[in-house]
């Protein structure tokens, strides 16, 4: 695996690749990489002839009471990884080459898809993400990018960009790599001490208890969002953002799971703000 620093070096090494027809994957992460990172690497390795991988821990999506300066960083163990999971190129450059002084082009989405949910509990949020993601892809031209399930919300503003900016570049949507409890991996779980870990376990108990109660014939959206509310309270103290049935495409509220819907909440345990979310799909009359 090689690995590069500079927007320069990255597009020298690509540019062959590319004049001779290889196919480009590219993963976007912020490091600190597990197994839900590496399953996209071994997608994009599995898919395209050249897969890249870039670690940047983007100032630009923190908002200035987060955690940006306390995030996990660790280049030489994501090193490791990204070269075992078999990425073929490393790009990790520093902030000022991404933003250089002056900065001041952005991306944003103006509409209730991209305000609620995460958009409305860090409203910076998205127009850091969306920008980043439009700079690496007209960096790394890529035929594909990887996006987890797990950042539900990111995933589908990040496709509608592609769309509706005529980016060549497909966005794969992968599944969610959970913990053997069900906590959805996260870079943050790391934040977590013994008790909040254990504790951290009812956000996904919680959403398989919904999807369990749609499956037995509930359908009201208060009442499966009644229930994960209160397996999150029962397992100790929280801080609810959001729990939400909504439409898997727009995010609109569900009031009637009569069709394929979305559970998705953010909880503060301790001071970690974790996210999760689950697909919901009725049971057949
Ligand atoms: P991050 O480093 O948190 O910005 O995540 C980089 C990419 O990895 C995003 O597309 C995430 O959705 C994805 N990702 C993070 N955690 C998981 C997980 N548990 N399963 C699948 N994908 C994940």
């Amino acid at each position: 695996m090689q690995t590069f620093a500079t927007i320069s070096a990255l597009r020298s090494f690509l540019a062959p690749h590319r004049a001779s027809g290889h196919t480009i994957g590219f993963v976007p992460t912020m490091g600190a990489l597990h197994e839900g990172h590496l399953s996209l690497v071994r997608r994009a390795v599995a898919d395209c002839d050249i897969a890249v991988v870039s670690i940047f821990v983007n100032p630009t999506q923190f908002g200035p009471t987060e955690d940006l300066a306390r995030y996990p960083r660790d280049l030489e163990g994501d090193s490791r990884l990204c070269a075992s999971a078999g990425a073929h190129a490393r790009f990790a450059p520093e902030p000022r080459e991404i933003y250089p002084e002056g900065f001041c082009t952005w991306v944003e989405q103006n509409d209730a898809t991209a305000r609620c949910l995460e958009g409305e509990h860090r409203p910076t949020h998205f127009r850091g993400v969306l920008t980043v993601c439009l700079k690496f892809f007209n960096i790394v031209q890529p035929n594909r990018a990887y996006f987890g399930q797990k950042d539900f919300q990111q995933a589908l503003l990040v496709r509608r960009m592609a769309r509706q900016l005529d980016l060549p570049t497909e966005v794969v949507t992968c599944p969610i790599i959970r913990e053997a409890d069900g906590l959805a991996m996260s870079s943050r779980n790391r934040y977590l001490d013994p008790a909040a870990r254990k504790q951290a376990a009812s956000l996904s108990r919680g959403l398989e208890k919904a999807r369990a109660a749609l499956a037995a014939g509930e359908r009201s959206a208060a009442a499966l969002t009644a229930l994960i509310r209160a397996e999150l309270l029962a397992a100790g103290p929280c801080e609810i953002d959001y729990i939400a049935i909504a439409d898997p495409d727009t995010l609109a509220p569900v009031e009637t799971v009569d069709r394929s819907a979305v559970a998705l909440l953010a909880v503060r345990i301790a001071t970690t703000r974790l996210i999760d979310n689950l697909l919901l799909t009725p049971p057949q009359p």
